[in-house]
């Protein structure tokens, strides 16, 4: 149970370079903008920054230690970040904290709005000039949050547009929670259609593999979990960590012992298939990633999801439902729910959605196989709702490398 956000450390001070460990050969290679280094890093943030450390700063600016409490108060309860809305700090010093504590680190470039005003896709702008985006869904009974974890991806799969883009960089853990905060802060003032109302469900399913940024990423799990004033207080079980089957990000969640749930982008029954549609199933296969997912349900008795984005025509058929079906019951009942997804294709790509007959009959198979799944709901497809493809458009139309 996460009760606090201890874990910000200074590894989160700094973020990552992108490239994770062993990650520099063979199918899981990182496809690195040569000018990152370039870039530099984001500016250092309050949700950066461990406890030690915000101290340090405080003390430069002639702060005496209470006030990191009313800082974090302001931001994970208040969700406030300017220097107008402190009004229980000296006025002399409103400004200084501000900075020094809430820089800027995403500006919103575009908003696109659906599902009569109930879905709100962002595309944010970060201090390097590259871009990400956020999707904020609201439901009767819940309102969920869609988040970025790097720029771009560097994963690959030929059918996905964030994969097209490759990887530019790592996210920090700010620019990762600065999401959520927006987004919180959005449904408590109304915002969004249907009244104020309050973020409740976060998904890191937006651009980037999450366990290719696992340090910022747990980082950013803790802070948006634990109570104000040292976090959002949404609750673990309510955040969705997904990866495309890095089988030691997969690990080390599951000994983390927090209870987010694990989605796995499987997409494919068999390893021939996979090899085709996610480069990383070369570096680890099917049998391995649904060891470690298994593992995951074993630790945690949180029901892993298996995402799977239907393409017609590739795996689609009766004979990916009854694979997929007999690699699932191999480990047992109930422990995996399958998120079929029909594909939002992307212009010009050979990979398309697949036929609602073919859908149905899909779901009909594993349903007679004794396997919980739901199609999964495409929100916002007509705002562009395949990840990346937003950022794809805006750096099309803008004619540059940047992502
Ligand atoms: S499908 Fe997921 S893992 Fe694959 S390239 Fe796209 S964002 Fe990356």
């Amino acid at each position: 149970m996460v009760t606090s956000v201890h874990a910000v450390d200074d590894a989160a001070a700094a973020p990552e370079t992108g490239i994770t460990p062993g990650g520099t050969t063979g199918a899981f290679r990182d496809v690195l903008s040569k000018d990152h280094a370039r870039r530099g890093k984001p500016p250092l943030h309050l949700a950066d920054m461990s406890d030690q450390l915000r101290l340090e700063k405080a003390e430069q600016l002639g702060l005496p230690k209470f006030r990191i409490r009313q800082l974090k108060n302001h931001y994970y309860a208040r969700l406030d970040v300017a220097a107008e809305d402190f009004t229980d700090f000296p006025a002399a010093k409103r400004a200084d904290a501000a900075q020094t504590f809430f820089p800027e680190l995403i500006h919103e470039v575009t908003r696109q709005v659906a599902d009569n005003g109930t879905t709100i896709k962002t595309l944010w702008r970060l201090f390097d000039g590259s871009h990400i985006e956020s999707v904020l869904m609201r439901y009767p009974t819940r309102t969920t949050l869609c988040i970025s974890s790097q720029v771009g991806c560097g994963m690959g799969c030929p059918f996905c547009a964030t994969g097209k883009l490759g990887l530019t960089r790592n996210m920090s853990a700010g620019e990762i929670v600065e999401q959520v905060r927006v987004a919180a802060r959005m449904m408590r003032d109304g915002e969004v259609a249907g009244g104020p109302g309050r973020l409740s469900n976060i998904v890191f399913m937006g651009m980037g593999e999450p366990m290719g940024n696992y340090n910022s990423v747990l980082s950013a799990v803790r802070q948006i979990s634990a109570e104000p004033p040292e976090g959002f207080g949404i609750s673990a079980r309510n955040i969705t960590v997904s990866t495309v089957g890095v089988v030691p990000g997969i690990k080390r969640l599951t000994a983390e012992g927090i209870p987010v749930r694990l989605a796995v982008s499987l997409h494919a029954p068999s390893d021939e298939l996979r090899d085709e549609l996610v480069p990383m199933n070369k570096r680890f296969n099917t049998e391995q990633v649904l060891d470690a997912a298994h593992d995951y349900w074993l630790a945690s008795k949180r029901r892993v999801s298996i995402e799977y984005a239907l393409m017609r025509g590739i795996n689609d058929q009766a004979e990916h439902a009854r694979l997929l079906a007999k690699r699932l019951n191999h480990y047992g009942d109930n422990w995996a729910h399958v998120n079929p997804i029909p594909l939002n294709p992307i212009e010009g790509s050979r990979w398309t959605a697949s036929k609602p007959e073919d859908e149905q009959r899909f779901l009909d198979i594993l349903h007679a196989a004794g396997i919980t799944a739901t199609l999964r709901d495409t929100r916002g497809q007509d705002i562009d709702g395949a990840c990346g493809q937003l950022a794809a458009k805006t750096r099309q139309a803008n004619g540059t490398a940047d992502v």
